[in-house]
């Protein structure tokens, strides 16, 4: 068999196919990656706890076990914005903030 023709062959198999299109997806995950890790690293992204009365990203400045549902692992965590409010949000290892 000439060359040409086991490099055809190997061109069509799926396992080839699949290869080729590694390095794209490498590349889209990576972009993904970098736009996630700076989503948050940001203050004012979706993850951080925004105040709902400036907007400003609030510091966690402590937690306890949320009062009614502490037994089943829930957390309160407590936030605190450089405008003075306060708030509290529950917290569960599983769910994350409800
Ligand atoms: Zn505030």
């Amino acid at each position: 068999m000439p060359l040409s023709e086991i490099l055809k062959t190997i061109e069509k198999s799926p396992t080839w196919e699949t290869l080729a299109k590694l390095p794209a997806q490498l590349e889209a995950l990576e972009r993904r990656v970098a736009a996630l890790e700076a989503a948050f690293a940001t203050p004012s992204s979706a993850n951080a706890v925004a105040c709902p009365a400036c907007g400003a990203a609030m510091k966690f400045v402590g937690e306890r076990p949320d009062p009614t549902f502490g037994r089943l692992g829930f957390k309160e965590h407590q936030f605190q914005c450089e405008c003075g409010y306060r708030t509290t949000r529950q917290w569960s290892q599983q769910k994350g903030y409800r």
